[in-house]
């Protein structure tokens, strides 16, 4: 249930292996965060599970299987990350977190983060870093390989497929939309934001999801910049980001609005404060907002992604909570739920990092698992 970059991703795993039926509400896929976010790849993002997700799902973004897409997934986008002389602490622990999980990480003085993006204010920057390794994804092209992988291999996507009901019976749970119900042993809730709406649906406990709004803009650069081979930059308060993107620059607030699940629209603060802070960070007035759009990142308590069966009710497996990563780790991701579905082997590169099927479980939010 839910057609996002996590069902989609988990359907196209055990489609070789199960009868699978994607329900989608939305008459296209990807409609809700999926295709609102930034599309990058970074291993400096995230708790350290997410992070070993995102280096489980790297090889397989970079070289997927035969037939996956037509052109590559992933594009060299080093993300360089900076920091003012008031965030010392902040850069230092980024730094350290940086150094132990990502492939090359270089320390660099403001001079040379100024020579890599030429609109950086001087004297806005004290320290940096680069993440030489991180990338551009493309979404859709991931999506869409997702999707056509299931149905080459008999699985079905059905959209316009609102899960209004769901109930146990027997050994089935039955999920009803308004023209139709479908029975299986195992509902997946890849409900994205609505997930913990689907569980109060199927009568199980919540794990305290929380929707969080994220903004973000098209800018368009100064006239007659040739900016698309800029690193993105991240500021390392988490106080916005700009990202070359198509010619023109993607711009965010970084900001985490909690929200009730929706469909996620901008607010108008939310740009004006992206815009102040870009400003004040480069030599650059924004001439114009192209356009802007919201979406939604849902967290639990510890940020890091919930999956796995729910302790107190046979088959309903949980795939939430992936926050800002839900692309970048979607192919590992859905290798390590579709492991604990088929009883099949957890992915040795997780154990390696210490990372196992309890460091994503629902049980961890219940004090009576
Ligand atoms: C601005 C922004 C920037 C981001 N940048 C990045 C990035 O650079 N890299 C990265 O990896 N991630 C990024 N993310 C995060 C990423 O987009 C999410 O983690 C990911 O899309 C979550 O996927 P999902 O499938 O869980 O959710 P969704 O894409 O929201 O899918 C859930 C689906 O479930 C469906 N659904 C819900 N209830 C029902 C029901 N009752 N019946 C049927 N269907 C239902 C919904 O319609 C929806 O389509 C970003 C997010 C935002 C908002």
């Amino acid at each position: 249930m839910g057609g996002g970059i996590a069902g989609a991703s988990l359907a196209y795993r055990l489609a070789p292996h199960r009868k699978v039926i994607l329900l989608e509400r939305e008459a296209a896929p990807g409609y809700h965060s999926t295709g609102r976010s930034a599309a990058g790849l970074s291993e400096n993002l995230g708790t350290r599970p997410i992070r070993a997700l995102t280096a489980l799902s790297r090889p397989f973004l970079a070289a997927p299987p035969k037939g996956f897409a037509d052109a590559p997934l992933m594009k060299p986008r080093p993300w360089l990350f900076i920091a003012r002389a008031d965030q010392r602490d902040a850069f230092e622990s980024h730094l350290a977190e940086a150094r132990e999980t990502c492939p090359v990480i270089t320390e660099l003085d403001a001079d040379a983060a100024v020579k890599l993006f030429p609109l950086l204010r001087r004297d806005y920057v004290d320290r940096a870093f680069l993440e030489a390794e991180a990338t551009d994804l493309d979404v859709d092209a991931i999506l869409q390989g997702y999707l056509r992988g299931l149905r080459a291999q008999g699985g079905t996507l059905t959209a316009d497929a609102e899960v209004l009901g769901i109930a146990r019976d027997g050994a089935l749970w039955r999920a009803a939309t308004k023209s139709s119900t479908y029975a299986a042993p195992v509902l997946v809730n890849a409900g994205g934001a609505w997930s913990d709406e689907t569980a109060r649906l199927a009568g199980v406990q919540p794990v305290g999801l929380v929707p969080k709004r994220r903004t973000a803009m098209i800018v368009a650069p100064p006239d007659g910049a040739d900016v698309s081979r800029w690193p993105e930059i991240d500021d390392v308060g988490g106080e916005f980001y700009v990202k070359p993107e198509a010619g023109k620059f993607l711009l965010s607030p970084s900001d985490e609005t909690p929200s009730l699940p929706t469909d996620a629209q901008p607010d108008e603060m939310d740009i004006a404060i992206a815009v102040d802070r870009m400003e004040r960070a480069m030599t650059f007035k924004v001439r114009r907002i192209e356009r802007s759009w919201a979406g939604l990142r849902s967290f639990v308590a510890d940020r890091t992604p919930v999956f796995g069966f729910d302790p107190g009710a046979e088959g309903f497996f949980w795939l939430a909570g992936q926050g800002g990563a839900g692309i970048q780790t979607s192919a590992g991701l859905s290798q390590a739920a579709a492991s604990l579905i088929l009883g099949t082997e957890w992915p040795t590169s997780l154990s390696a990092r210490d990372v196992t099927p309890a460091t994503f479980s629902p049980a961890r939010f219940r004090s009576n698992p």
